[in-house]
């Protein structure tokens, strides 16, 4: 936090008016189903993005990362699809869906500073649009972290900002956990109708921990794939006649795959996403009769449904799963979009240092980067700092 004011100072010459945090998030499973008015279940992490803000009188908005780049400077009438360019449209964003959706908001001086990894699956970009927001919303009063309804408003303003003005395609999930997750417990997001249930995520009394592997993976022309899935998933449902792929049932999906025969990749999209939103509910249950082994079991199920039906893996993750079952972990998948990015793995808590160097070696015999370990803890989502 001292870092982001000091940041402040630095570059804008003057004392912020406080600190907002946003959290990073890792989602447990129900992948590439957001989208799909499907089921997800995310949990805000520790790590988050601090955004120290003052207000300004004359309409403008100027933003500074310690992620570097130069301060970047737009005109809030300006803000438009790709406007500002570079990482600022993230942030201008929010400002563009507060003021579109009525909001009285002015102009802003704004230092970002962050402990989420960026680009490594674990939501760096809701993050910052959370921390953005959450500064909005107290420095021009609009009350918007009052309860989980606001929240949900403010929530789906930053997908807004990310799908409009960052022109990137992305489903709520993201945005949803960074503002709506409380301590304790993972979200279990009904896509469909934006609904929210507090799932209570504990491990220590089973001794587990889940392990996060930031596999620093990153594959060229990973966002022309997950637009690719997502416009499959939405041939799929116009050709079997449903709104969304939530509308096919668990129990209906033999005969709905009979119909798509002819078209193997509709065929493998369909049956992912709908086996998927099932796992969750698979999941939630598994985690409220306290059935660890069972979660760790419906984990691997996602990732080789990602891996082989929806085709969003990639080495680098599956060589982190396949090694963290091998030493011991009773679950590991992909998390995120796939191609690249973060994988997780429940693991019991003695075997964390096996399961570790198991990967390790791994990447170094596939000669692959190095990745990174943390464990996560389910933590509350956006605030004041200070
Ligand atoms: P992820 O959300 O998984 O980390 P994205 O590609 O969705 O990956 O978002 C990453 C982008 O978000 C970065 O390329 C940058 O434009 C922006 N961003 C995120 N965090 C920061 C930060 N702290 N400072 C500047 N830009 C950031
Ligand atoms: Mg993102």
């Amino acid at each position: 936090m001292s870092t982001v004011t000091d940041q402040f100072r630095t570059v804008f010459g003057e004392e912020p008016e406080g600190v907002w945090e946003s959290p990073g998030r890792v989602n447990l499973i129900g992948e590439h189903t957001d989208y799909n008015n499907g089921l997800v279940l995310p949990i805000a992490l520790p790590q988050r993005t601090y955004a120290a803000a003052r207000r300004r009188a004359d309409g403008m908005l100027r933003l500074t990362s310690t992620a570097g780049g130069d301060v970047v400077e737009v005109a809030l009438h300006d803000i438009a699809p790709g406007v500002p360019e570079s990482w600022g449209r993230y942030a201008a964003g929010v400002l563009w869906a507060l003021r579109e959706a009525g909001y009285l908001v002015g102009g802003l001086d704004i230092a970002i500073d962050s402990t989420v990894p960026i680009g490594a699956g674990l939501s760096s970009s809701a993050a910052l649009e959370g921390a953005v927001a959450a500064a909005a919303s107290d420095l021009f009063g609009l009350g918007l972290l009052a309860d989980d309804s606001t929240r949900a408003t403010l929530a789906s303003l930053c997908q807004k900002a990310e799908n409009v003005i960052a022109e990137a395609p992305t489903g709520g999930m993201d945005q949803a956990a960074s503002l709506r997750c409380t301590e304790g417990h993972a979200i279990l997001l009904d896509c469909r109708n934006g609904h929210v249930s507090q799932i209570p995520f504990e491990l220590t009394r089973h001794g587990l921990v889940l392990l996060v592997i930031d596999t620093k993976a990153e594959h060229a022309n990973s966002d022309g794939q997950y637009g690719k899935r997502r416009a499959a998933c939405e041939r799929a449902a116009a050709l079997l006649g449903v709104a969304s792929l939530r509308d096919v049932p668990y129990s209906h999906l033999g005969q709905t795959l009979h119909k798509l025969e002819h078209d193997p990749e509709l065929f493998t999209r369909v049956q992912h996403v709908v086996s998927e939103i099932q796992r969750v509910r698979d999941t939630v249950e598994a985690l409220e009769a306290g059935e660890l082994a069972e979660v760790g079991l419906l984990f691997t199920a996602s990732h080789l449904s990602l891996r082989d039906d929806f085709e969003v893996s990639c080495e680098e993750l599956d060589a982190a799963v396949d090694a963290a079952l091998e030493a011991g972990a009773l679950g590991a998948r992909m998390t995120g979009g796939g191609f690249g990015g973060s994988a997780i793995a429940l693991v019991p808590e003695r075997l964390v240092p096996g399961v570790e160097k198991a990967i390790l070696a791994s990447y170094e015999r596939k000669g692959f980067r190095k990745p990174a370990f943390f464990l996560a803890t389910p933590a509350g989502g956006a605030r004041r700092t200070e």
